[in-house]
């Protein structure tokens, strides 16, 4: 076996669904597709999307001597039924911190590595740091990034944490992903209810209901709660919109075991909740970096549009 064919056999036994593995180079034709998203303002409030472009184009500027990059996706396709007046999380958000576990599953992948190559260096990072991550996976032949911004995956469909591993070890490398699966498709550009999708397949935060849900400091401009609905963090509607994730088959992965009760926490239990029993019930999870006060002000927002249903059980969300 050849340290490649170990480090990918390794990934999947940590626990993730794919991993392929990139030669770096510098991503400069990204530059002006970067300029142009910020310039326009697409980035809405996250100004960090706006430092650090240098490291985002080269990531030899963040692991000095990088040669290869290490790709790994772990799927958290989940399914629900969720009890009525039942506010939407996001199914990503069901279980502890992605951005804690991949960590702690690339250190690992690193010393299994370091086994291998004693000595070699690594640096991990999962959507906290100046990296591309999607590009990186369509470089490591992972999949392809969609008209709705997202990577996808031709097994997995679009629901998956990406986690990347820079290093200097030299690796064999898979060949990029060339096709487009998205064809003629628009359909996550015809479903979003926010008409954040731009023709171009850029996303424009500023319209975008996962930004406001999580991301957006301020209280949510009165046009976006109009088409809010019942989400109350984040919003999968692009993905429930995208063929490529019709069948793919909800694999509960433990590492992403809902946690606290979720997802089925109804409007007036967030309502009622205290700060010491969302601190329990939630500390490890996404919704932690939200807090509970933006939480109670959506969950306002969403009796205040669509009251709390009365209707019977329904299915969840990531309903795939
Ligand atoms: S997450 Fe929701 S609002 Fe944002 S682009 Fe997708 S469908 Fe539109
Ligand atoms: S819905 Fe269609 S256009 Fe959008 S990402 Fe999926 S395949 Fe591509």
């Amino acid at each position: 076996m050849t340290v490649s064919q170990t480090i990918r056999a390794a990934a999947l036994e940590l626990g993730f669904s794919a991993c392929g593995i990139a030669r770096y180079r510098r991503l400069d034709e990204q530059a002006s597709y970067l300029e142009r998203w910020l310039r326009a303002g697409k980035h809405a409030g996250m100004e960090y999307m706006a430092r650090h472009v240098g490291e985002r184009l080269d990531p030899a500027l963040l692991l000095p001597g990088v040669r290869s990059v290490i790709v790994c996706l772990a799927a958290y396709g989940q399914d629900a039924v969720l009890s009525p007046g039942t506010p939407r999380i996001a199914s990503y958000a069901w279980g502890k911190d992605y951005h804690f576990v991949l960590k702690g599953l690339l250190g690992r992948l690193l010393e299994k590595l370091q086994e291998k190559i004693p000595g070699a260096s690594g640096r991990a990072f999962v959507d906290s740091a100046p990296v591309l991550e999607r590009r990186w996976a369509v470089e490591a032949g992972l999949g392809w990034i969609g008209r709705s911004s997202l990577l996808i995956h031709p097994r997995l469909g679009s629901r998956t944490f990406v986690g990347v591993l820079l290093t200097d070890a030299v690796l064999d490398c898979d060949e990029p992903y060339r096709e487009n699966g998205c064809g003629s498709c628009r359909r996550c550009i015809s479903a979003c209810p926010a008409g954040a999708i731009g023709g171009d397949g850029t996303v424009d935060a500023r319209r975008c209901l996962s930004y406001h849900t999580i991301e957006n400091r301020g209280t949510i401009p009165p046009q976006i709660a109009e088409v809010l609905g019942n989400r109350l963090f984040g919003c999968e509607t692009c993905q429930e919109a995208c063929p490529h994730n019709s069948g793919v088959v909800p694999a509960l992965s433990p590492l992403f075991a809902p946690v606290g009760g979720l997802p089925d926490v109804r409007a007036q239990e967030w309502l009622a909740m205290g700060s010491g029993e969302f601190r329990r019930r939630f500390a490890q999870t996404p919704l932690s970096r939200c807090g509970l006060r933006k939480l109670k002000e959506t969950v306002r927002l969403i009796v205040a549009d669509v009251g709390l249903p009365e209707k019977g059980p329904e299915k969840g969300i990531c309903d795939l």
